[in-house]
């Protein structure tokens, strides 16, 4: 599992569009993307744009209550802008326990390999909401 720490991640590229994404919402505090792996017809994150310590929801402090609030606020609008209107599923997965998924991948170079990876725990040391829709959700999640 990867280690949690405050150095930058993936998403501040992301942020910066230094990588492309394919962004469905932004304002000046947050910024939503489609997932690049999706678990489901609809799978977007929702992030913040400055992450001020919140590598995950298990370092929240109560200074983070209004980015924290906006998140989900944005998660309903995001929610609505892709036509979600029978339902969907925010999820927020935290530290090593909170995720364990297989993640199939294509690589080519000189050969075509197909690559399953076992990713375990939290992946990406940015708080993200995690917007899943488009299917019917199980419960319990797995
Ligand atoms: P976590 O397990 O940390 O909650 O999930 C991180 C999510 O970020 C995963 O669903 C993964 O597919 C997604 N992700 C990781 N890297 C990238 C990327 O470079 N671009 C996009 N759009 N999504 C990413």
């Amino acid at each position: 599992a990867a280690v949690p720490s405050d150095s930058p991640t993936i998403f501040d590229k992301i942020i910066n569009k230094k990588i492309p994404s394919n962004v469905v919402y932004e304002d000046d505090k947050v910024l939503a993307f489609r997932d690049i792996a999706p678990q489901a017809p609809t799978h977007i994150l929702i992030i913040p744009k400055v992450k001020d310590g919140l590598t995950g929801i298990s370092k929240a402090e109560e200074r983070h209550s209004e980015i924290l609030g906006h998140l989900l606020y944005t998660a309903k609008l995001v929610a609505k802008q892709e036509g979600l209107d029978d339902g969907f599923r925010l999820v927020i997965n935290d530290g090593p326990k909170g995720c364990k998924y297989r993640l199939y991948c294509r690589y080519s170079s000189l050969v075509d390999l197909d690559i399953k990876i076992l990713v375990v725990g939290q992946s990406v040391y940015h708080l993200h909401v995690h917007l899943l829709g488009g299917r019917q959700m199980n419960w319990p999640p797995g």
